[in-house]
C-alpha cells in the first residue's frame, strides 16, 4: 500500500531502517544472536582459550552492522519466506522448498557475508557448514515445514565473518603487545 505522504518523494536509502529490519527479521525467523555467538565460540576457542561469550556477541554485532551483511540477510530471508508461502515461480519454488542440492545460490549469497573480513572466513564457513552444530542443525531440520534454505547459510556466514574479525584483531593485538605499543586495531 502506498503511503499518501510519500507519494511524490524520491527514493532514498534509510540505513537505520535496513539495520533494524535485519535484526527484526532474524528474530522473526527464530535466530537469536546468542546462538550465532555460540557458533563463533565453537570456531575460535581452540585458538583463543580466553575468548569470552561477550566478545563473540560483540563481534556478531559488528558483522550485523555492515550494510553488505544486512542486504544479504534481508534478501535471503525474503526468499525463504516467499518459498514458504508458495509464491515463487516454478521450478524455483520447488527447488527452494526442497533445499535442492544442486541449487547453490544460497551459498553464493552467504559468500557476500563471509567476504566482509577477507578470505580466511571461507575456511570457517566451510567447516561450520559441514559440521552443522547448534542452531544450524535446527535450521536444517526438514521436518518442521519451514523453509530455511537461505537462512542456514546466512547464519553460518555471520559466524564465520565474526570469527575472521576476531582473528584479524587478535593478531593486531598480539603484534602490538610484542612491540610494547598501543594496538592499532582495524577500524570496523
Ligand atoms: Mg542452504
Amino acid at each position: 500500500m502506498s503511503d499518501p505522504n510519500n507519494e511524490n518523494m524520491p527514493y532514498s536509502l534509510n540505513s537505520r531502517k535496513v539495520a533494524s529490519a535485519t535484526r527484526e527479521w532474524l528474530h522473526k525467523r527464530g535466530v537469536k544472536l546468542e546462538e550465532i555467538a555460540e557458533l563463533v565460540m565453537l570456531l575460535q576457542n581452540k585458538y583463543y582459550p580466553d575468548l569470552t561469550m561477550q566478545e563473540c556477541m560483540d563481534n556478531v554485532e559488528k558483522v550485523l552492522a555492515k550494510r553488505e551483511v544486512q542486504n544479504a540477510v534481508l534478501t535471503g530471508i525474503q526468499l525463504d519466506v516467499l518459498a514458504e508461502e508458495g509464491k515463487l515461480i516454478s521450478p524455483l519454488q520447488e527447488m527452494l522448498v526442497n533445499d535442492e542440492g544442486l541449487y547453490g545460490v544460497d551459498e553464493i549469497l552467504a559468500f557476500s557475508i563471509v567476504n566482509v573480513y577477507g578470505s580466511i572466513g571461507f575456511t570457517n564457513y566451510g567447516y561450520i557448514d559441514k559440521l552443522k552444530p547448534g542452531i544450524l542443525e535446527r535450521l536444517n531440520d526438514k521436518s518442521t515445514g519451514e523453509t530455511n534454505t537461505f537462512l542456514d547459510d546466512i547464519v553460518g556466514a555471520i559466524a564465520a565473518a565474526a570469527s575472521s574479525r576476531i582473528a584479524h584483531r587478535k593478531q593486531a593485538e598480539r603484534e602490538h603487545q610484542n612491540e610494547g605499543t598501543e594496538p592499532e586495531l582495524p577500524e570496523d
